[in-house]
């Protein structure tokens, strides 16, 4: 049956192919998106994950075209990379207000559905740098290490209602986010890699895609790499 599906930060990269996965599977599919128009043949929603009250509006409008939410992946996410000593608290709270609270915003919304409707699935995007840390990037993976701890507690709380919550942890995809690190930097990843190659956000949706099935069902706390092994399963 089409369940109800929200993804946040689907309107381009890696929440795109996840929109698109999950359209593949015949689902309803929401995306959120800012100042630029939805993409074609997705029901888009206006929201910045920062604000909730564009949050609460956000889920109105999906509820009223689709139903409540029953999958969410919380998606959404930004980097504002620099090292520890010229990192201005306004740049550490920003991106943990985008990453982190953004993602506890829409999965403290979802879950009153979930809970009503006794299934639900949630999703959060991580990284592996959440994981294993990277120089520059003490806000972001702080952000995305994070999620695992808030995933984690709400498995516990949600699990008996048949929620599941799961992580998923990239690690180098081409998007826009990936283009803003240096080539070099890049290159150095790449070199870390034991699948030597970048990877393709549709590889990172069908980890999603999965993670909300019924096949999944068993799952729950988890955090799934999606990494080329970057990561080495952490
Ligand atoms: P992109 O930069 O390509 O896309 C980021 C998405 O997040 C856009 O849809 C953007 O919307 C949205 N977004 C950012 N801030 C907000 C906000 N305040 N409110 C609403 N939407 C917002 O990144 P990716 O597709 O690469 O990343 C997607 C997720 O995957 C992120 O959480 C990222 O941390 C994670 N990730 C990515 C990796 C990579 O190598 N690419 C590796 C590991 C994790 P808008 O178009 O309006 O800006």
């Amino acid at each position: 049956m089409a369940r109800s599906v929200l993804v946040t930060g689907g309107n381009r990269g890696i929440g795109l192919a996840v929109a698109r996965a999950f359209v593949e599977n015949g689902d309803k599919v929401a995306v959120t998106h800012r100042d630029t128009p939805p993409p074609d043949g997705l029901f888009g929603v206006r929201c910045d994950v920062t604000d909730s009250g564009q949050v609460e509006r956000a889920f109105k409008e999906v509820e009223n075209a689709h139903g409540p939410v029953e999958v969410l992946v919380s998606n959404a996410g930004v980097t504002d990379d620099t090292l520890l000593l010229r990192m201005s608290e306004e740049k550490f709270t920003s991106v943990l207000d985008t990453n982190l609270t953004g993602a506890y915003r829409f999965a403290r919304r979802a879950a009153r559905g979930m809970l009503r409707a006794r299934w639900g699935r949630v999703i959060l995007m991580s990284s592996v740098a959440g994981m294993t840390g990277t120089a520059g990037q003490v806000n972001y993976a702080a952000s995305k290490s994070g999620m695992v701890g808030m995933a984690r507690s709400m498995a516990r709380e949600l699990g008996s209602w048949g929620v599941t919550v799961n992580v998923v942890a990239p690690g180098l995809v081409l998007t826009d986010m990936a283009e803003k690190l240096p080539e070099e930097r890049r290159e150095q990843m790449r070199g870390q890699i034991p699948l030597g190659r970048h990877g393709d956000p549709r590889e990172v949706a069908a980890a999603v895609r999965w993670l909300a099935s019924d096949e999944a069902g068993y799952v729950t706390g988890a955090v799934l790499p999606v990494d080329g092994g970057l990561g080495m399963g952490h």
